[in-house]
């Protein structure tokens, strides 16, 4: 088992559930927006935010953006450690360093020896574009062996409040260099794929990468990166973690892709349903584990609809409703939404 952490109030590690992490797009020192676009990441079941510290206007509006926010945070440095010290100074729960670009030993340990003393944790966060590259050996050995030496650099101060990423563009190395890592160590890890690409590709990137090592129980917190609405990692960092069974957020739609044979307008019915659930969240907490079935037609429909707590199979302009296996009653298309919501 992996070390435990604490960013704020969020236990990361140790047994802890795997938490949900994302980052601002805002420029931080544009507080209203940086404040505005945390709350949406909250509302979306973000747990864990962090925010880019350019210079130390940035590091300055921590202060300000903390009196409004719920969520811990994180302050992302690169470059220039003392904007480390002027975030901590100023509130940040965690601290990401890139061994990349911040690696003078007297510098690590000032930032470190502040941390100790305001107790937060600091993330050694290891990208493949930015790491510097200390043989010809493969990119995940590249990755791993700086993050060792950096570690013994913190230790030697005492200080053990670290966790590590290792990403990598591609979902392949990134899995190697945490699972080389995970032999070698057990401090808690962020997971990630860096620089993802766009919600279509990126998506299967870190589904792929991240869900791959949270099988083999790799992994303590999560960030999907994409190049897009941060709002859309928080949602795709969900999906991963409930279909791999380690957190629920809610009811489960299981439902067909169709084709020629169904007669309903089956996506419609699907996207309502699915947004009443969203919406309906906090409401239908005791169906939380839930499962809803919207199938196209009788080929899969019933098997499928008798399976789940609650089903559909539709036929022409209507479907069959099904709860817990039995048939309650056939409806009218127009009424499928509304009766599967009202029985779920
Ligand atoms: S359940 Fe029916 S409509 Fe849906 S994909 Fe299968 S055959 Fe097509």
């Amino acid at each position: 088992m992996t070390r435990q952490i604490k960013v704020g109030g969020v236990k990361i590690g140790g047994g802890a559930p795997v938490t949900i992490q994302s980052m601002t797009k805002t420029d931080t020192r544009d507080v209203l927006a940086t404040v505005r676009q945390i709350k949406e990441l909250e509302k979306a079941g973000c747990e864990i935010v962090r925010v880019a510290i350019k210079d130390f206007e940035a590091a300055a509006a921590i202060k300000a953006i903390k009196r409004k926010v719920n969520l811990p945070l994180v302050a992302d440095i690169h470059f220039d450690y003392r904007l480390a010290l002027r975030a901590i100074e100023n509130g940040a729960d965690k601290i990401r360093l890139n061994p990349g670009n911040i690696y003078k030993e007297n510098e690590i340990k000032e930032v470190a020896g502040l941390a100790k003393k305001k107790k937060i944790p600091i993330r050694v966060g290891a990208n493949s574009g930015s790491i510097r590259l200390t043989s010809v050996r493969g990119k995940a050995q590249d990755m791993v062996k700086p993050v060792l030496d950096y570690i013994k650099i913190l230790e030697r101060m005492d200080f053990y409040d670290i966790i590590v990423s290792l990403k990598a563009s591609d979902a392949l190395s990134t899995i190697e260099a945490y699972k080389l890592f995970s032999k070698k160590s057990n401090y808690p890890l962020h997971l990630g794929i860096t620089a993802a690409g766009p919600a279509s590709t990126g998506i299967v990137k870190s589904a792929i990468g991240i869900g791959a090592l949270l099988l083999d129980g790799i992994g303590d917190t999560i960030r999907v990166s994409l190049t897009g609405d941060p709002v859309e990692e928080v949602i795709a960092a969900k999906n991963i973690l409930q279909a791999l069974k380690l957190r629920n957020f809610g009811p489960e739609i299981i439902s067909c892709p169709t084709c020629g044979r169904c007669q309903v307008d089956l996506q419609g019915i699907v996207n309502k349903v699915a947004l009443r659930i969203t919406n309906d969240e906090r409401r239908m907490t005791k169906n939380y584990h839930s499962k809803i079935a919207i199938m196209g037609c009788e080929v899969n429909g019933p098997g499928e609809a008798k399976e789940a707590d609650i089903g559909i199979a539709c036929g022409k302009g209507s479907g069959v409703i099904f709860k817990k296996g039995k048939i309650l009653k056939r409806v009218k298309e127009k009424d499928i939404v509304k009766e599967l919501l009202k029985e779920l």
